[in-house]
């Protein structure tokens, strides 16, 4: 085993930048002058369902695996995942000429499971109620000398997400506030590393799933709390807490959690692909559902607004929005 990573800084956020650069899309930040007119605030979306693979995730998973030694590439890694994160490891992997294994519950969706195992990956299945995704990497791990890389809780993971919230700031110019979609917490710790390197007086805000409110809880409790997996649609945040990494981070950086119904998901959906012609999944909409409730208290300000992910099956997303 590997000693225990120091903390991400911002200096990680911008080496992991260094080492995407060329591999991860730099994706648009898009405007909608129709939503700031009806909000009198003026919204950024980064948008990373356009990022490859479809997600945010591929930052922070290329970053980690551009990270390992010789024979960790050798060897290779292990994920869990209920999806994104799988398919940015199992393509990274593909990338950087790895093998890549992936643990990932039975009723993960479909589309997800399909892109993975397309990236050459092995699909290990595990019942997502009953079962500990956790206990079964580790143990892949240790049987078959890979390397675990977590979904939220790792330096190296956290870093690179942290790219998009400076992208967008690089894009965009400073903001006043900004909103990113919270599961485990590494896209939101490292958004919070970025944000307070580049726009120091920007307000930094988490929002979760209203049935899922464990990092809401955690944050104003001062400890991570636990819950079972909570049942919504947003299912790349059905996360059950928070990461040591990633809770430090988020207690010390974060202005505050928010969190948005499935309701309001579902509307935010119908926005993204009315308004703003693109395909966003339920979990990549949290973050706007919460900034659109919350505007009129941003009026004349400039909300950044991470749009995280684009993985939706489309039967699913007819469904859904119909
Ligand atoms: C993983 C994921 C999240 C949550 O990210 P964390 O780093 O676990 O907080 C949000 N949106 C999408 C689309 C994701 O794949």
């Amino acid at each position: 085993m590997t000693a225990k990573l120091p903390a991400p800084t911002y200096a990680d956020v911008v080496a992991a930048a260094g080492r995407i650069d060329g591999h991860a899309h730099r994706t648009p930040s898009l405007t909608s002058r129709l939503l700031d007119d009806e909000t009198g605030a003026r919204f950024f979306f980064k948008c990373e369902n356009f990022q490859r693979m479809g997600a945010f995730k591929f930052r922070g998973a290329f970053n980690a695996l551009s990270c390992f030694d010789a024979a960790q590439r050798k060897a290779g890694v292990v994920a869990f995942s209920s999806g994104n994160h799988a398919q940015a490891i199992a393509l990274s992997a593909q990338l950087l000429g790895m093998p890549a294994t992936i643990v990932m519950p039975n009723d993960a969706p479909a589309i997800k499971v399909a892109a993975t195992k397309g990236y050459g990956a092995e699909v290990v299945h595990y019942d997502r109620y009953t079962e500990d995704r956790e206990a079964i990497g580790k143990r892949l791990a240790q049987e078959r000398g890979l390397t675990l890389i977590p979904p939220y809780d790792h330096p190296h993971v956290i870093a690179g997400q942290g790219t998009a919230a400076m992208e967008l700031i690089e894009q965009c110019g400073p903001l006043d506030a900004l909103f990113v979609c919270l599961g485990g917490g590494g896209l939101l710790s490292g958004s919070a590393l970025a944000a307070r390197a580049l726009a120091p007086d920007c307000k930094i805000f988490g929002v979760e799933p209203e049935a899922g409110n464990d990092g809401q809880r955690s944050f104003r409790e001062g400890r991570i709390v636990h819950i079972d997996t909570p049942r919504t649609i947003a299912d790349g945040a059905q996360t059950q807490h928070l990461g040591d990494y990633t809770f430090d981070i988020i207690r010390r950086d974060v202005d505050d959690i928010h969190t948005a119904s499935d309701a309001e998901l579902v509307e935010a959906m119908r926005f993204f692909a009315e308004r703003m012609k693109m395909i966003v999944e339920p979990t990549g909409c949290l973050a706007f559902a919460a900034a659109r409730r919350l505007a009129p208290q941003w009026a004349g300000k400039r909300i950044g607004v991470i749009v995280s992910g684009g993985n939706v099956d489309l039967k699913r997303f007819c469904e859904l929005v119909g």
